[in-house]
């Protein structure tokens, strides 16, 4: 099922009345979600992604704006109609039930037509189980799951009523850090094999990445930038998506651009056919440096950290707006122990933004 939402905006009152100042959480949101993919809404904390997404649930009612699916508009429609399945950080699962129990909840609340035979209800119960993996388990209460399979059972509840859209928001925040890696491929696969077009919230860019067709990333309640992870990745549309996006993080440097070469303190470091005079800041990937004997940009060498296959370099520039700089070259390069290392730039791993807008300068 395609979700599309229109000029989509929700703005909460002021909290304090004195200060009377609201909140837009969500600021006219215009994309679309296509059918059958896993899509990924990433960004800090209080950017507005819960709120996104209980919109899209039906569970808050958007300021303005309309929610399609497919190409029925659902903006009025109460969760209950909607077709869809919810999973939240916290399992909230009912602790005086079996796994059994909690799952077949949704559907032996469905009315009417929608009303199902028992055998039915247990059939798809089993489904859902079995997709997650915990059929085994259907007989405990949740008391006696670890902190993964009640995630799974919620899941699972979520799955049995067959959601058009299926909705997750931080779903894995509360698993330690080897469960989380399982789940998320876990998610990844019941998402293919159903093909249930599926909204993952998550403040964790690498989560985001590494599971999603297609990344939504915001700030403020403002959407930066859409698309696959590794073209958003590669082609950053601002300073914020390319220093959320990465690890180890962009390096940031205070730059100037004369006469067609980039300039980072006294050192012309790369040229930037195209680009006007002009004060700039600049970002460079860690991955964007090769250690060489004549290259441009020389840094004061901090040291030297090997990783196996990759070697972490950290140094200092003056130019650089961090502490530290830190890039990750192939562990065949050796770095001499000196006071100094040079490096050459990759051209596609250095990105250019207006020092006052952020937005990105392409050259
Ligand atoms: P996220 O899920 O990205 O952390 P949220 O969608 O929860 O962000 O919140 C976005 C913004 O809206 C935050 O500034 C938050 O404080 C505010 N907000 C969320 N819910 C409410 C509410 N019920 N009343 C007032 N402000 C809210
Ligand atoms: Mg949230």
């Amino acid at each position: 099922m395609k979700v599309v939402l229109q000029n989509l905006t929700k703005i909460f009152p002021s909290r304090n009345k004195k200060a009377n100042e609201e909140v837009i959480a969500v600021n006219d949101f215009t994309f679309e979600i296509p059918d059958g993919k896993l899509i990924g809404l990433l960004g800090p904390s209080g950017c507005g992604k819960s709120t996104t997404l209980y919109m899209i649930s039906g569970l808050q009612k958007p300021t303005g704006g309309r929610i399609f699916f497919g190409d029925d508009d659902v903006t009025e429609l109460s969760p209950e109609n909607r077709g869809i399945g919810l999973v939240f950080q916290n399992y909230a699962l009912y602790p005086h039930m079996t796994v059994k129990q909690n799952i077949l909840f949704p559907l032996q609340n469905l009315k009417g037509a929608d009303k199902m035979d028992k055998d039915v209800m247990l059939e798809r119960a089993y489904q859902a189980a079995k997709l997650v993996q915990i059929d085994e388990l259907m007989d405990r209460k949740p008391s006696e799951l670890s902190g993964g399979q009640q995630q799974r059972v919620a899941i699972a509840r979520a799955l049995v009523k067959m959601p058009k859209v299926l909705l997750l928001d931080e779903p894995l925040s509360n698993l330690d850090a080897r469960l989380r890696l399982q789940t998320r491929e876990e998610i990844r696969r019941i998402q293919k094999e159903t093909g249930i077009t599926t909204i993952f919230v998550t403040h964790d860019q690498e989560e985001a990445m590494s599971i999603s067709d297609m990344i939504v990333v915001m700030k403020l309640g403002v959407l930066q930038q859409i698309g696959k992870p590794q073209e958003v990745y590669d082609d950053p549309a601002n300073l914020f998506v390319a220093k959320f996006l990465g690890t180890p993080p962009i390096n940031v440097f205070a730059g100037e651009v004369k006469g067609g070469k980039l300039y980072l303190g006294e050192d012309a470091v790369l040229d930037v056919p195209g680009v006007d005079d002009r004060k700039v800041t600049v970002g460079i990937r860690p991955e964007g440096f090769v250690p060489a004997e004549n290259g441009a940009m020389v840094c004061n060498l901090s040291n030297v950290e090997v990783m196996g296959r990759d070697v972490s370099v950290v140094s200092t520039h003056p130019a650089s707006l961090n502490p530290q700089i830190r890039s990750i070259v192939d562990a065949d390069n050796k770095i001499a122990d000196a006071a100094t290392v040079r490096f050459a730039l990759k051209p596609h791993k250095v990105f250019l933004f207006d020092a006052e807008t952020e937005e990105r300068i392409r050259f």
